[in-house]
């Protein structure tokens, strides 16, 4: 069988030398996503040269279009289920490419599978052939619908392996297992950051995340679509405290073997979808009403990261509480309600 050919990628930096702490090369995969937008403009801030490799399945080129002009910036739409290799050093990798909202990963389940799987595969190999050291965005979803509360690593989950979600969930993972055993037998540097539900500006208003979903149907008086009783929590972590977070596991040294194994990232505060709708009511000073729906299919009941790993491990905890964090969505979205009635208006 013929191999097929890596799509190549070169990195033409316009003269500009890395000013910042480190001058390193970062590659981020779903970089024009809304967490890795966010990220990129932080490592920019910190004088890094920036690849974001990006499908825009999912990503908006909103979320990056500002920063096309930026010297140390580059961009380019490719599908990392696609073997691709990238001309000059490489000294960091995030793996952010995934769709990460259930309806948007449901809707091409097998593709869902394979950005997870292949994705990681062909990253993996850029990692090694680089030397450079990796992180995967791993999920509470490996927990599934989990049975103790709070969650901690050690809990090996409970996924169904053919349900709806599990195309999320067993991709995800399968690509921890990867990540690992590339570790073990290859001895990439690797990072696994298990996220928590996180919210915050640049995440698309069509997403059908209930942040973004509850927040747009409040600022456009429409009903707020809580499913099923709306007694199912969630924990919800601001972006500033999860880019903070992955930076802060991605750059803790090798000397520790436990930084190789998963470590949960995410706010332990707890909220019921019913607490969370009243919430976005009151701060957007809309009336409501709540509607409510069926309860999609395997939906977690309950979900709140044990973060003592990452406390102890990196010296992390978030600072931005879910009350704090919805006033600059909140004012984001409406923005962007507004940017969007005004290009239709013509
Ligand atoms: P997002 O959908 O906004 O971003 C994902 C990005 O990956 C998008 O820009 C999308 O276009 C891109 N992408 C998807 N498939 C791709 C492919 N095959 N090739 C290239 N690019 C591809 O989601 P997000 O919330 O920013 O999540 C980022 C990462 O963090 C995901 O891997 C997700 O699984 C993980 N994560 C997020 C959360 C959260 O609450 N936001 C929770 C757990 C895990
Ligand atoms: N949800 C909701 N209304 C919505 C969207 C979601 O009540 O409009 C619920 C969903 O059923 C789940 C929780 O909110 O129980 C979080 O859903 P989300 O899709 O944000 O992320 P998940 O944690 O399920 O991946």
């Amino acid at each position: 069988m013929t191999k097929r050919k890596a799509f190549p990628i070169r990195f033409d930096p316009r003269g500009d030398k890395p000013s910042g702490r480190s001058g390193r090369t970062v590659l981020v995969a779903g970089g024009a996503g809304f967490i890795g937008s966010n990220l990129i403009r932080r490592l920019l801030d910190q004088g890094d040269r920036v690849i974001c490799v990006d499908n825009l399945s999912t990503g908006r080129f909103e979320n990056i279009g500002t920063l096309i002009s930026h010297p140390r910036f580059c961009w380019v739409q490719h599908d990392v289920i696609v073997p691709f290799t990238v001309s000059g050093p490489v000294d960091r990798i995030y793996n952010l490419a995934c769709p990460a909202s259930p309806p948007k990963y449901q809707a091409d389940p097998l593709h869902t599978f394979k950005t997870s799987v292949l994705g990681a595969l062909n990253l993996l190999d850029i990692a090694e052939e680089k030397g450079a050291r990796i992180l995967q965005s791993s999920t509470s979803e490996v927990y599934g619908d989990p049975d103790c509360s709070p969650q901690p690593e050690s809990y090996r989950g409970n996924v169904n392996t053919v349900g709806p979600r599990s195309c999320y969930d067993e991709g995800k993972r399968a690509a921890e297992t990867l990540f690992y055993e590339t570790h073990r037998t290859k001895r990439v540097d690797i990072r696994i950051a298990r996220i928590f539900n996180t919210y915050g500006p640049r995440m698309d208003p069509e997403d059908g995340r209930v942040v973004s979903n509850f927040i747009v149907q409040a600022i456009s008086g429409e009903p707020l679509t809580v499913y099923g009783d709306g007694l199912q929590t969630r924990s919800f972590c601001y972006v500033s405290d999860m880019v903070d977070a992955l930076q802060m596991l991605m750059e803790a040294p090798e000397g520790q073997h436990s930084i190789f194994a998963p470590v949960n990232l995410g706010n332990p505060g707890e909220f019921t979808m019913l607490e969370l709708a009243r919430m976005v009511l009151e701060l957007t000073g809309a009336r409501g009403p709540l509607v409510h729906m069926p309860l999609p299919k395997d939906d977690p009941l309950q979900r709140r990261p044990d973060i003592t790993r990452a406390h102890d491990l990196l010296g992390w905890e978030p600072k931005v509480a879910l009350r704090e964090g919805l006033v600059p969505t909140i004012a984001y979205f409406r923005q962007e309600l507004q940017a969007q009635q005004r290009l239709a208006a013509g």
